[in-house]
């Protein structure tokens, strides 16, 4: 479904990507690693579509199709979503018209239908309908971004879901809540990309059902079975790429 081959990526003319391969199929569930400034996050902003990443070299095709010069309103109409890291406030924007929009561009609901499936959901991401009518993470907790970044995935039901650290600056309830949702999306079929430092996240995944692939200067220079989670976190990324003589 999503093929990132040889993606070479610059941001304000600094080479960031070195030549990323990257395949998901649907459904599948993918985890990212690696050390802080190692691009993981670049990598994610440019499958979404950040005009600020330029492509130098390589491409991006999804469901066959080249996607690597396409605007992200056009990618996130085939499927794509991007949970960001850190999620910025949009201020006179209130939630639940936001979440309108969305819906009706993505889905073709109308205003009314969605805003009874808006709160419905809204409640199992702990989120009260007076929250709704807040401004876009004005005055929002990590926990309250990562979550409402989770509610907005949970209504658009994309077909690649990629989320960035979503469990940064988040207290232990919101991370359960945040987990048990991920594997929500993932069990009706949602390919997930997840970029963390941690496995918890992962709650209760059976680790043979993803694979963890380990980045290090702008590369993947590893791929391993979920188990492998474990040892990163145990040994940390220093002794891990000495042992695969990564660190040249
Ligand atoms: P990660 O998410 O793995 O921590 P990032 O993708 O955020 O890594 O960053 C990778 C590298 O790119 C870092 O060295 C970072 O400083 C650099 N970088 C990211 N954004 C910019 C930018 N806008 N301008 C210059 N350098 C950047
Ligand atoms: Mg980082
Ligand atoms: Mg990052």
């Amino acid at each position: 479904m999503l093929k990132v081959e040889n993606l070479h990526v610059s941001v304000d003319n600094k080479k960031i990507l070195d030549g990323v391969n990257l395949e998901v199929l649907p459904g599948e569930f993918h985890v990212i690693m690696g050390p802080n400034g190692s691009g993981k996050s670049t990598l994610a902003l440019t499958i979404a579509g950040h005009p600020r990443y330029s492509v130098d070299e390589g491409r991006i095709t999804f469901n066959g199709e080249d996607i690597t010069e396409l605007g992200p309103d056009e990618r996130a109409k085939r499927g794509i979503m991007l949970a960001f890291q850190h999620p910025h406030e949009v201020e006179g924007v209130k939630i639940i018209e936001f979440l309108q929009q969305v819906l009706a561009e993505l889905k073709g609901l109308d205003p009314v239908e969605a805003y009874d499936l808006i709160v419905e959901k809204a409640k199992e991401l702990w989120f009260s309908e007076d929250d709704l009518h807040r401004y876009v993470n004005v005055g929002f907790s990590g926990g309250e971004r990562k979550r409402l970044e989770l509610l907005q995935a949970i209504l658009i039901e994309p077909k690649l879901l990629i989320l960035d650290e979503p469990d940064s600056g988040v207290d232990v309830d919101s991370l359960s809540v945040i987990s048990r949702k991920i594997e929500e999306l993932h069990r009706k079929g949602t390919a997930v990309l997840l970029i963390t430092h941690y496995g918890r996240i992962l709650g209760h995944l059976d680790p043979s059902r993803f694979r963890v692939h380990v980045m290090r200067e702008g590369r993947i220079v590893l791929e391993r079975g979920g188990e492998f989670v474990r040892e990163i976190e145990e040994k940390g990324f220093q002794k891990i790429f000495e042992e695969c003589g990564c660190d040249e």
